[in-house]
């Protein structure tokens, strides 16, 4: 029988999210015990364990009540969820925080050389995926009836093998596709990593940790967001270069010793600084622009 006075958080045990989500806690000032290759890791720093398991796993766990929290991609949280509403068990898991890593999209991707005319250019086909619960509920949607084949990897080769005629898989650069020679034509679900928690609140110890654990990585999360980004222009070009900068806190201007025309300007953004955004700003006048990503913050 497990005791609720700790906290017990499911992440993947090796695979695309195990490094992000352990980076993720890390920054959050969780330590462990370290044992990367078994499946406990003992909180250290403060009464939070890990469970290290297949991502598969985690939506089963938080549901049975094994594991408080999990870190877990959209796409199978929502193919799992789907799966319980289809056979009749009630809604268990629910996510908590989009965790902003892990990005991708389940899509549907047809031979190249098809020429796409919309989703009922499906009809009557075989459609392979591993993902059966977030297809059907898409055709649903689109009023068209395929046949899915369901297969647990290499969707991408179906077609080649003559399996099914078109796919619906994880798409986050396309690469894979295109080595198979397939073309994404529909995206069922944008995706990331999400946390997870369970649909009933805890109502003991763990509903304090939980909160606190909230906190610190809503702040982390905020942190690596923001850039600090310094640069130098004109007075004249002050104001329209704080217009392409709608997501910053009101820039910082200084005055540059023995320069009474040029200003220093200092401004925390919010959201990416894009090579785009730097050239726009490099038009409105804007010198020697530095972008910085910035460690900590304490408002
Ligand atoms: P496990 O052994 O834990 O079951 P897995 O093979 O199912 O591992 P990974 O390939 O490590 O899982 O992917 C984990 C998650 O990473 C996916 O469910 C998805 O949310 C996300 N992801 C991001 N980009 C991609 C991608 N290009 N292909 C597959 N998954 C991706
Ligand atoms: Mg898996």
């Amino acid at each position: 029988m497990r005791t609720h006075d700790r906290l017990r958080i499911a992440i993947q045990k090796s695979g695309r999210l195990s490094d992000p989500a352990r980076d993720l806690l890390a920054r959050a000032g969780l330590s462990f015990r370290e044992s990367r290759d078994r499946l406990f890791c003992y909180g250290e720093s403060l009464p939070i364990d890990l469970l290290l398991v297949r991502d598969d796993d985690i939506p089963g766990l938080i549901a049975e009540g094994a594991c408080d929290l999990g870190v877990v991609g959209g796409n199978v949280l929502e193919e799992q969820a789907c799966e319980r509403l289809a056979d009749g068990r009630g809604e268990a898991f629910r996510p908590i925080r989009e965790l902003g890593f892990g990005r991708c999209r389940l899509s549907v991707a047809v031979p190249n050389d098809w020429e796409w005319t919309g989703p009922q250019r499906l009809a009557g086909l075989r459609i392979a995926t591993s993902y059966p619960q977030l297809m059907a509920r898409w055709l649903r949607e689109q009023g068209v009836e395929a046949t899915p084949v369901m297969l647990s990897g290499s969707v991408e080769i179906a077609p080649r093998l003559g399996k099914a005629e078109a796919i619906c898989d994880i798409v986050s650069t396309g690469g894979t596709l295109m080595a198979n020679q397939l073309k994404e034509v529909a995206v069922i679900l944008e995706s990331q990593a999400l946390l997870v928690a369970p649909s009933q609140p805890f109502g003991d110890e763990r509903a304090e940790l939980a909160a606190m654990l909230l906190r610190r990585l809503d702040a982390v999360m905020s942190v690596r967001a923001s850039k600090l980004v310094l640069f130098q222009a004109h007075r004249d070009q002050v104001a329209e270069l704080v217009k392409l900068l709608p997501d910053a806190e009101t820039p910082t201007v200084m005055a540059i010793e023995g320069q009474r025309d040029q200003v220093a300007l200092q401004a925390l953004c919010r959201s990416a600084m894009t090579w785009q955004r730097l050239e726009d700003m490099k038009r409105a006048g804007a010198s020697g622009l530095l972008v910085l990503p910035v460690e900590q913050m304490l408002a």
